[in-house]
């Protein structure tokens, strides 16, 4: 699934606050960081990922 810019950077935005974020491509994980306070986030269901850089 392609997410858009604006989708990109709203969930960068509610990241760095630390909102739950469901993942957009299985729509069944949330969005987590592999490790804590890490910039790399994952899905904890399928491989999806994203870096707040
Ligand atoms: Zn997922």
């Amino acid at each position: 699934m392609e997410m858009s810019n604006k989708e990109i950077g709203d969930m960068i935005r509610k990241l760095r606050k630390g909102e739950l974020v469901h993942c957009p491509q299985c729509e069944k994980g949330v969005i987590v960081p592999k490790k804590p306070n890490e910039i790399h986030f994952r899905c904890n269901v399928c491989d999806f990922a994203i870096n707040l850089d």
